[in-house]
């Protein structure tokens, strides 16, 4: 069963975001950037399929500038075999980025599609949805955990009331929840296997795809900033503020 798995580069997760001075977006010169943590999610829970003997081949993609291919080296160091980046300077919204993945869908033919449930930069969490719904494939969300057997996936799903498990038939699409798994670190010998590992460079053009534009990014600013704390010295003293400020 051949797997396919969309990264993402975005903003390290551990960077705190610069807003430009003109409040057009993000900075995202000199800063560091990796892949979306949940994309990496999904990369170890392909591994595991692979290990387990259920996968065949892990085909990762990336849509997005040239130095994607390092998160596509990361996700090979991981253990994914290929890596497809379709290469673009532009800001691609989801929807299109569900169409090149679908694309690629029709050419690779994988049996499983593991997406990341939502990339942390943008927090859209709309492309594995809109990837099912062009492919008319069955969807699990935000998946917790995965079992796949007879040509089904398991898929137990964290929600409000608490676990759903659905049973879906194959080919589907998976979105990964934080706590489906603990990615691995990849070990030296295995990031040196990985810069062999092929990466075909493509355009959103080869696929037929053109990057529309829906949305508009009006003003992006930092939140205010807290305000400092009052130290009490007494229980008595906690209560009285409390009830100034309206609180109790
Ligand atoms: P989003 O809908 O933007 O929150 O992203 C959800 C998931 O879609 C991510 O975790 C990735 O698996 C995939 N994805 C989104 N954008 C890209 C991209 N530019 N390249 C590859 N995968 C992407």
């Amino acid at each position: 069963m051949k797997v396919l798995v969309p990264v993402k580069r975005v903003l390290d997760y551990n960077v705190k975001a610069r807003v430009k001075p003109d409040g057009s977006g993000v900075d995202l010169s000199n800063v560091k950037m990796s892949m979306n943590p949940f994309g990496e999610i999904a990369v170890e829970e392909a591994v595991r399929l692979k290990e387990k003997g259920i996968a065949s081949e892990i085909v990762v993609v990336s849509i997005g500038p040239q130095q994607a291919q390092e998160t596509i080296r990361t996700a090979l160091a991981m253990g994914a075999d290929r890596g497809i980046l379709i290469q673009t300077d532009e800001q691609v919204e989801p929807l299109s980025v569900a169409k090149l993945l679908k694309a690629v869908v029709d050419e690779e033919q994988p049996q499983l599609a593991i997406l990341g449930k939502q990339a942390i930069d943008d927090d859209a969490n709309q492309t594995g949805q809109m990837l099912a719904a062009l492919l008319d494939w069955p969807q699990g969300t935000f998946a917790s955990k995965l079992e796949i057997a007879d040509g089904k996936a398991k898929v137990t799903r964290e929600i409000d009331g608490g676990l759903q498990t659905l049973l879906l038939e194959l080919p589907a699409v998976i979105t990964t929840d934080l706590r489906l798994n603990e990615p691995r670190y990849a070990s030296l010998p295995n990031i040196m296997k990985a810069k062999r590992k092929p990466i075909s460079m493509k355009t959103p053009d080869d696929y037929g795809v053109a990057i529309e534009t829906h949305l508009e990014q009006i003003r992006v600013f930092e939140p205010p900033k807290r305000k400092a704390g009052v130290i009490v010295e007494s229980v008595a003293e906690l209560v009285d503020n409390l009830k100034k400020a309206g609180v109790i």
